[in-house]
């Protein structure tokens, strides 16, 4: 890798850092811990879902002839011959004249083709008497109500492909496969160090001059929510020794991010530290805010290396810069085909400068009115005013080479508020 500044674009930024992160090794997860994970196994069904014929209606499990003509003024008084719950094989077969009362996931008994629910019967209006006879008011088709055996899954049909992400209905499938474990792509472990000589942790006191550490909070939130997890290194002073110590402790990780460090005033110290730790780049990208990135790629024990993500200092910037570049690593590592962000077109509210041909993210609220999407800015767009990005649903993109949009326009927006696609 080159040690040169490079005023790069996005999409080269992007690239250039994705073609140093590779699809992490697979594991075993429990099904619940695999929300989000990619599926790195067929699966097969082992028997059918349903197992068997089964009730789709609380009722009367009845030969569908036997109902035939059935009316309110003409009800088909049949002979209850007993009754089956969920969860229990019924005892007894359905005949010509005779019905069982059935309750819904209660297996079909022999005979019978057909439900008839309690509400085409008499059943509401008796009395807690022994049941012996139940009056069908309302003719019922062969098969009605009847969720056949398979109906769901067939026994030996791929139900779960290799290559999906695990949302919630596919966990559920999984459980209903008596799975309680699935081999998924395992979660990447990112390391978080925040670097500044004005940082103070949680907990201590707030002396004059210093400020709380919130990069390394927003970096982990921002971590866990696309599915990989965080490790917090804590702060590293401004100093050389401290940097690099800090550095060699977070090293077994399988992505190292730091914020601050990386604009002129003390960049030069953190780009020491990584160069002589490895192969590092600086770059300044096009981009507003989030200009100064570094990346590079550091040794660890062995010849393990671990690739470095250098993130501005300031609270948005690193928030903005994480989304364009840390997200799209994690969902690589995670084995995510797609990483782009979700984008919609909206019209512009109000109009936004664009000065000095970097792309802008903008801080923006998205709404929908009569299916259009709108946008409007969340007020002043300092890099520091981390409510601004509070506030935001989407980040309004205002292309390098376009010095102005304006109200009425439109423009592509990133939606920070929505899920990912795999
Ligand atoms: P730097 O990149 O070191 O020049 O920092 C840019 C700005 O971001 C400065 O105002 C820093 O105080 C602020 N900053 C840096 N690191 C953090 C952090 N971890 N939490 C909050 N603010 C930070
Ligand atoms: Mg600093």
């Amino acid at each position: 890798m080159r040690m040169a500044r490079d005023m790069i674009s996005v999409e080269e930024a992007q690239d250039k850092i994705l073609s140093y992160i590779s699809v992490l090794e697979t594991e075993a997860a429990a099904i619940l811990d695999s929300l989000g994970q990619v599926l790195a196994e067929d699966i097969y069904a082992p028997f059918s879902v349903p197992p068997l014929d089964n009730s789709a209606m609380d009722g009367y499990a009845v030969l569908a002839e036997n109902t035939r003509g059935a009316g309110q003024a003409s009800p088909k008084v049949l002979k209850v011959i007993g009754q089956v719950a969920a969860g229990y094989l019924p005892s007894g077969e359905v005949g010509l004249g005779t019905a069982m009362r059935i309750m819904t996931g209660a297996p079909i008994p022999s005979g019978a083709d057909a439900v008839a629910p309690f509400e085409d019967t008499d059943e509401v209006q008796r009395l807690p008497a022994p049941l012996t006879h139940i009056a069908i008011l309302r003719e019922v088709a062969k098969g009605a109500n009847i969720r056949r055996a398979g109906e769901d899954i067939a026994v030996g049909e791929l139900v779960l492909g290799q290559g999906i992400v695990l949302h919630p209905s596919q966990i559920g499938i999984l459980a209903s496969l008596g799975r309680s474990e699935v081999r998924v792509i395992r979660r990447p472990v990112i390391g978080i160090l925040a670097t500044g000589d004005e940082l103070v942790e949680l907990g201590e006191t707030l002396a004059p001059g210093k400020i709380y550490n919130s990069n390394s909070f927003s970096l982990a939130a921002q971590v866990r929510r696309y599915g990989g997890v965080p490790r917090l290194l804590g702060i590293a002073k401004d100093t050389l020794s401290h940097l690099e110590a800090k550095i060699k402790e977070g090293l077994d990780v399988d992505m190292l991010i730091t914020s601050a460090g990386v604009s002129t005033g003390d960049y030069d110290v953190v780009k020491d530290v990584l160069a002589a730790q490895g192969e590092i780049a600086f770059w300044t990208v096009r981009m507003k805010p989030g200009k100064p990135l570094a990346f590079g790629v550091l040794r660890g024990g062995g010849d393990n290396r671990v690739p470095h993500l250098g993130l501005p200092g300031n609270p948005v910037s690193s928030m903005i810069a994480f989304e364009q570049f840390g997200r799209p690593a994690i969902l690589k590592m995670l084995g995510y085909k797609n990483w782009a962000k979700p984008t919609v077109e909206a019209t512009l509210e109000e109009p936004i400068k664009n000065s000095d041909g970097r792309r802008v993210f903008a801080r923006a609220i998205v709404t929908k009115r009569q299916g259009q999407y709108f946008a409007r800015l969340t007020g002043p767009q300092g890099s520091g005013i981390l409510t601004s990005m509070a506030q935001a649903n989407g980040l309004v993109v205002v292309p390098e080479d376009v010095p102005k949009v304006e109200a009425g326009d439109r423009v592509k927006v990133q939606m920070l508020d929505w899920g990912e696609e795999s």
